[in-house]
């Protein structure tokens, strides 16, 4: 414990983005209290609250990063549960325009497990904390203000089993209770203006089933990635899991559907970009039935163009932006929400909600603009215009195509995209040469 900048700090959520934000107060308040509905299960295990949890969840390096440094030992106990680390380039293998990109040990490093089991172990190391708290089963109905409406002092809670409703008092409130966060509509109810939310209709839909395989088809591979591409809009991920299964993910946007019936599976996966997830299809053994997840549209609450902002309230996570999760930033970002919650509770007084959300969108940055650029280049999808940028759709083709023969083009953009660099690295001089250099019927015939 550094310093007491509060006796009780509120958090509504206890998913990966409630837990983390919890791990940071918890160094500047004297208790915090996480409020959950569900009844929390054991590591590992998935629960209701969170359907995400059935489907595949990367973990960029970026997000380990900034977890590890929160929760030292995370990724050891993560792998102690049958959780696999290897680097992201040399052991992910990334089909990108239907070309795998080319492979080096880029230095950073991917953890491979399933969601419950990472979400289950964050969970351990915030609950083992002495002044961490966490209320399962309970459902937070709506906050608590001071007479003046200027100032969050506590949030509604009931239990979910109705068996009676209370009060909490607290000097800080975060929302971490995800994409269906109703901090917009309460800021409304309270007499604020509620953020705008930009949002990308993306219409996307997931089917995602475990199996088992014969080793050699996933090799030293963590990941198996096969993106959609212009003209495609089928993709598949494969990853391999703690208790040497396979999650496999299959995704189609603006209308495609993958099957849900597992024999429909491999015909699917056969108009994919490359054989990789067909050929797993074909030898494995599915370990249930296909889950299904459908995604209309991920939402960016600017919470940062708000003048007005009572005291004592923050939001956090998917809250303030649920990500298209074919990008596999969700989690991550909500570990850049929790340091820049660290970063202003360093101030030594209490949050300055306006300084946390400049924070946030400034760690929403690269990630947004990532996603919705190459999600607003399909025909159909709706969002809002990005400002220009240097990086345009065709040099972040051309460099693309390049990194399936270049290891160090391959190696700028897995950093990038692992959220480690910032997007203009892709414009040093050196990757601009040797994307220049590169023509693309190289890729097409092989080098
Ligand atoms: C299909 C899918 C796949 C994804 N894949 C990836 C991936 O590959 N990589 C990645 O990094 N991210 C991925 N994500 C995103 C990732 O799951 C989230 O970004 C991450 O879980 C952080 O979310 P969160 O904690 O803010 O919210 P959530 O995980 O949605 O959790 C919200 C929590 O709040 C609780 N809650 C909600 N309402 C209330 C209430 N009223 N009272 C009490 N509790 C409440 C819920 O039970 C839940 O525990 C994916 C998301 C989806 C939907």
């Amino acid at each position: 414990m550094v310093a007491t900048t509060g006796e009780h700090a509120l958090v509504l959520g206890g998913s990966i983005g409630g837990l983390l934000a919890a791990r940071v107060l918890a160094d500047r308040y004297t208790t915090v209290t996480i409020i959950e509905k569900d009844h929390l299960p054991g590591t590992g295990v998935p629960r209701r609250g969170v359907p995400h949890g059935h489907h595949v969840h990367a973990m960029l390096p970026r997000g380990l990063q900034v977890i590890e440094d929160l929760l030292p030992g995370f990724t050891a106990r993560v792998t102690a549960a049958g959780g696999l680390t290897g680097d992201i380039l040399a052991n992910v293998r990334w089909n990108l325009n239907g070309l795998a990109l080319r492979r080096k040990v880029a230095g950073l490093t991917a953890l491979s497990a399933s969601r419950p089991l990472l979400e289950g172990t964050v969970r351990e190391q915030v609950r083992a904390l002495p002044n961490v708290k966490i209320l399962e089963a309970y459902d937070v109905t709506g906050l608590r203000t001071s007479e003046g409406r200027d100032r969050i002092t506590g949030a509604a809670v009931a239990r979910r089993d109705g068996s009676g409703a209370s009060v909490l008092a607290a000097d800080l409130v975060v929302d971490a209770t995800g994409r269906g966060s109703r901090t917009p509509r309460w800021l409304a109810e309270l007499g604020y203006e509620s953020p705008s939310a930009d949002r990308v209709g993306i219409d996307l839909a997931y089917s995602s089933c475990l199996v088992t395989a014969p080793g050699e088809l996933m090799g030293d591979d963590l990941v198996v990635v096969t993106a959609r591409y212009p003209g495609q809009l089928r993709s598949s991920v494969m990853q391999r899991l703690e208790g040497g299964r396979i999650l496999l993910t299959l995704a189609g946007v603006r209308g495609e559907r993958p099957p849900l019936a597992y024999d429909e599976l491999p015909a699917y996966a056969r108009t994919l970009a490359t054989a990789d997830t067909y050929d797993l299809l074909r030898a494995a053994k599915p370990l249930g039935a296909p889950v299904a997840f459908r995604f209309p549209a991920y939402v960016r609450y600017r919470y940062d163009q708000l003048r007005r902002l009572p005291a004592g309230l923050l939001v956090t996570g998917d809250a303030t932006c649920g990500f298209n999760p074919v990008y596999g930033q969700g989690m991550s970002v909500a570990a850049m929400n929790a340091a820049a919650l660290a970063e202003e509770l360093s101030h030594g007084a209490e949050p300055d909600p306006y300084r946390y959300f400049q924070a946030v969108a400034r760690a929403l940055e690269a990630p947004w603009r990532m996603a919705v650029g190459a999600d607003l280049a399909l025909p159909g999808v709706t969002g809002p215009a990005l400002p220009d940028s240097p990086l345009t759709p065709d040099y972040l083709r051309r460099l693309q195509l390049a990194a399936t023969e270049d290891a160090e083009v391959a190696a700028a953009l897995v950093r990038v995209t692992s959220l480690v660099e910032p997007p203009p690295t892709l414009l040093r001089p050196e990757i601009v040469a040797r994307v220049e250099r590169f023509s693309p019927i190289q890729a097409i015939l092989g080098g």
